[in-house]
């Protein structure tokens, strides 16, 4: 009798675990996962110390702590003038969306999302017993094609599972893109999950939450974390928030997933959220920085980076099968990165592009690119 049920088929270890075990047994530069060099802001290190010392050490409410909540919905008014009726913090966006997916979808429904997606999203949709019904963005411009969206969401689809700024891409979906997907869910009637982790990683163009377009705050579940703009990918603090009755679906599934998780955590993230905008806004200027210092890295290197808009993440065309590539390439040159066709079910749509991420110290980026170019990668 095989020991693993049936629904873990195709879901081994990720490409992430992979890749940075890799890194570790060769030594390589691991830019692969994507996860920050360095800390986030001394401030809200020591909100957590202090919570820590303070006697933060027990159970969180199921639905977080009050004074996170709080913050998240100060933040979603503050930030994008949103009302959200409800908010419920989670163990990461990672078990917000397993949560909704688990919470909002039947089996047999199908879930429109776009492709290439993050890992989670096509194990959680299977979990739930659902099919995903993949919108496909292609390099070099990785638009969303609005007919292929309209196409995707067939009498079945019941979710709209959107993600801008999006992982793998680093595309930011613009103000038609938002809208084509706003109409869709409307004249389709499906609920939208959007996974706005990146909200604040954004160095060309601007983030517009769904929720914000006319008809979506009403089937509209927002969901972010603290680790991406708060440099704590670690903690897994995270929230969604909407409609009262998407959030209470999310809540009853995760009150039976973790229950709650990491309460010192919570408290340090409201006060990051509660920081004034100037963090963020120098997370981005640096970022962007690291961005074009690698971007220009790769370019030395013979290979053609595509420049994002968004995200942690740069795709490079490396000239060859990307698969082989990246298998390769820790051994050859003590660099890490991921093959972006992982991410796809039409592999083909990226063969020869690999992801590489720029969450780095700026030494660090500069001896990536150093190593890449010498010997030559492609050789
Ligand atoms: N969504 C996307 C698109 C991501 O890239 C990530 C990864 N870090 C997550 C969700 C998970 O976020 P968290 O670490 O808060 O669980
Ligand atoms: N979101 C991170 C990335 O895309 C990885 C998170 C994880 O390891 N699951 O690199």
């Amino acid at each position: 009798m095989p020991l693993r049920a049936a629904r873990l088929e195709g879901f081994g270890t990720t490409i992430f675990t992979e890749v940075t075990a890799l890194a570790q047994r060769t030594g390589a530069i691991n830019l692969g996962q994507g996860f920050p060099d360095t800390d986030g802001p001394t401030e809200v290190i020591d909100a957590a110390v202090a919570a820590l010392r303070s006697g933060q050490n027990q159970y969180a409410p199921l639905a977080g702590v009050q004074a996170l909540r709080e913050a998240v919905l100060e933040h979603q008014r503050a930030y994008y003038g949103l009302e959200p009726e409800d908010v419920l913090v989670t163990f990461g966006a990672t078990e917000a969306i397993a949560a909704a997916l688990l919470g909002l979808v039947n089996p047999g429904d199908e879930v429109v999302v776009l492709e290439p997606y993050y890992d989670s999203y096509s194990a959680c949709i299977a979990f739930a017993g659902a099919r995903r019904r993949p919108v496909t963005l292609r390099p070099p411009q990785f638009a969303l094609d609005p007919d292929a969206l309209d196409a995707a969401a067939g009498p079945r689809a019941r979710v709209m599972l959107l993600n801008t700024p999006h992982n793998p891409t680093g595309r930011v979906l613009d103000r038609a893109s938002m809208e084509a997907v706003a109409r869709v869910c409307v004249e389709h009637d499906l609920v939208c999950i959007s996974d706005e982790v990146y909200e604040y990683l954004v160095y060309d163009g601007e983030h517009i939450p769904i929720a914000t377009l006319p008809g979506m705050a009403q089937r509209t579940l927002t969901i972010s974390s603290v680790g991406k703009s708060f440099s704590v990918t670690g903690w897994k603090v995270g929230w969604c928030s909407g409609p009262t009755e998407l959030v209470a679906a999310v809540r009853d599934v995760k009150q039976f997933l973790t229950f709650a998780g990491g309460t010192p955590l919570q408290h340090a993230a409201a006060a990051a959220l509660r920081l004034p905008p100037v963090h963020l806004e120098a997370l981005c200027h640096d970022l962007r920085t690291k961005r074009d210092l690698l971007c220009a890295g790769l370019t030395e290197a013979g290979l053609r980076p595509l420049s994002p808009a968004g995200t942690y993440f740069i795709n490079a065309d490396v000239g060859t099968d990307a698969v082989e590539f990246c298998r390769s390439l820790p051994e050859r040159c003590g660099v890490a990165a991921i093959p972006t066709s992982v991410f796809y079910d039409d592999a083909d749509a990226a063969r020869t592009l690999a992801r590489f991420a720029f969450c780095k110290r700026e030494d660090v980026i500069a001896e990536a690119a150093r190593r890449l170019a010498a010997p030559s990668p492609t050789s």
